[in-house]
């Protein structure tokens, strides 16, 4: 599939290529241009002319493309799920949620269109002022592979409609279903330039992004390393920065909880998309009393968990990502076990024989009483693997969970109000949960504290992020 800048598809200018590769079954999908610093300057430009004539538009015309573009995803939803599931993984189920959610982000921005606007500020005898909302200008948007749909819909659903035009660098191992998507927004009216998809590596595609001196604004998603080195390239040109980096979220679970529905928000707070989910369950608190019942269970249901191509009906966790993925999960449930931090109740190896030795499959794994300063704890573990604590009290619990350096997401399971508050309070996280993980609908904003990041994404504050102010003084 080729690259799209200025609203045509485009080989990389020296002519090479990255294979994509499906992981459950190593075989190749297809291949996209290995693009160079000088496809990123042939797309800044494409993006920069086409600025002129989109940021003219008037908001709800912007929104009104966002809306036809949602219609023709959902109608396109079968496909885009089976490629996003062929390049990705996860569950058919799963691609299907979150093809359905890109088309939920572009409605819900198309639908603001028509009520956003500036203010008018009244100064007595001074005079009055208009405060207009302007884009930013061409906007660079890297982004996961864990969630590609998703996260591309969070940068470019608040960026088109403030007028802003964008350069996309997908991941490399799904760079597929971003294309597609680009290619729809064009077919739904989208001006050529406006959204341009450059693929290639981060170290060259990536980087000449973020460098680039037309590039106002960068909104990155991925691993925290790489948000540093993101964040000082982009600080030597004072770009404007998002960063949603990597999580290590706490559920903690109360003996007042609902002990069924705690058991299943466990379950899918991890193992969703195999565990590779920025704000997925890395790390499990389970009061005192009601530990061992709990545990009982919740190991009951992770081995029901059926491993498999995502392709394949009633599989609830595909493949991991990529090699390299699967062999850092492996690396920290083998030192975890090596150093003896832990007990593994379940899994904590790859299941083996027939289809399962093609594809890059993980078992997955329960860890009980891991060390608190273990790799499994203090790392961002991004795999199906689930280390469960003790706790003795809500405080300790509360304690523990702000025991790392992210501050991404958590919850509490309880039916005590109370509680729920004092955990909501303690919690340093941009987003806490009360009987309920992972749920990040288009309404709400989005983003970490501490070392997970940046800025906000998602929601109405979005649009403060791809937008700034100009004022007209009126001194009468
Ligand atoms: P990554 O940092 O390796 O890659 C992310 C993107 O950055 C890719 O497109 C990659 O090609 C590009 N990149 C790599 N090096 C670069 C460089 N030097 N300059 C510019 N771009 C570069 O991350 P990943 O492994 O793809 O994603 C997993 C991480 O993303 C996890 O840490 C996860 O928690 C995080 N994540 C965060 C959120 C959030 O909203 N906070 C959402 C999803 C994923």
């Amino acid at each position: 599939m080729l690259m799209r800048i200025g609203g045509a598809g485009l080989a990389a200018e020296d002519g090479s290529w990255i294979r994509v590769m499906n992981p459950a079954t190593g075989e190749e999908i297809d291949r996209v241009p290995a693009g160079s610093g000088d496809d990123v300057a042939r797309a800044v430009e494409a993006a920069e002319t086409a600025g002129a004539g989109w940021r003219k538009k008037s908001m709800r015309e912007r929104g009104i493309v966002l809306f036809h573009a949602a219609g023709k995803v959902r109608e396109a939803h079968k496909d885009l799920a089976r490629l996003l599931t062929m390049e990705q993984g996860k569950p058919l189920r799963e691609s299907t949620d979150e093809v359905r959610g890109f088309a939920n982000i572009l409605e819900f921005y198309g639908g603001i269109s028509a009520a956003a606007h500036g203010d008018l500020v009244r100064l007595g005898a001074a005079g009055d002022a208009l405060v207009a909302r302007e884009p930013l200008g061409t906007c660079g948007a890297i982004i996961p592979w864990n969630m590609p749909v998703i996260i591309m819909g969070w940068k470019i659903g608040p960026a088109l409609l403030a007028g802003n035009t964008l350069v996309l660098k997908p991941a490399s191992t799904t760079p597929l279903t971003n294309i597609k998507l680009a290619q729809i927004l064009e077919e739904a009216g989208l001006p050529a330039g406006v959204l341009n998809v450059v693929t290639g590596s981060g170290e060259s595609v990536g980087e000449s992004l973020v460098k680039h001196p037309f590039v106002r604004k960068i909104s990155f998603t991925g691993d925290c390393a790489t948000g540093q080195r993101v964040r000082e390239l982009a600080t030597k040109n004072l770009k404007d920065l998002t960063l949603e980096l990597g999580g290590s979220d706490p559920m903690i679970v109360m003996d007042d909880a609902e002990l069924d529905t705690a058991v299943e928000g466990a379950l899918r707070g991890r193992f969703y998309n195999a565990g590779q989910t920025c704000t997925a369950v890395k790390r499990l608190f389970v009061h005192e009393k009601i530990a061992t019942v709990f545990t009982e269970r919740l190991k009951r249901r992770v081995e029901e968990l059926k491993v498999g191509n995502g392709l394949d009906a009633g599989v609830d966790i595909g493949p991991l990502n990529s090699p390299a993925q699967r062999e850092r999960i492996a690396a920290v449930v083998d030192a975890t076990r090596e150093a003896g931090e832990g007990e593994i109740l379940t899994g904590g190896c790859p299941p083996a024989g027939g289809s399962y030795d093609r594809g890059l499959f993980y078992g997955p794994t329960l860890v009980a009483g891991a060390a608190p300063d273990g790799r499994l704890m203090q790392e961002e573990v991004f795999g199906p693997v689930l280390p469960v604590m003790t706790v003795p009290d809500l405080d300790s619990a509360i304690r523990e969970a702000n025991r790392t350096r992210y501050g991404l997401g958590a919850s509490i399971w309880t039916t005590n109000l109370h509680t729920a508050r004092k955990a909501f309070d303690g919690i340093h996280a941009g987003i806490v949960w009360v009987n309920r993980h992972l749920t990040v609908p288009p309404e709400i904003p989005f983003g970490g504290m501490n070392e997970s990041g940046i800025g906000r994404e998602n929601g109405l504050h979005a649009m403060d992020s791809y937008s700034r102010t100009k004022t007209l003084f009126l001194g009468w």
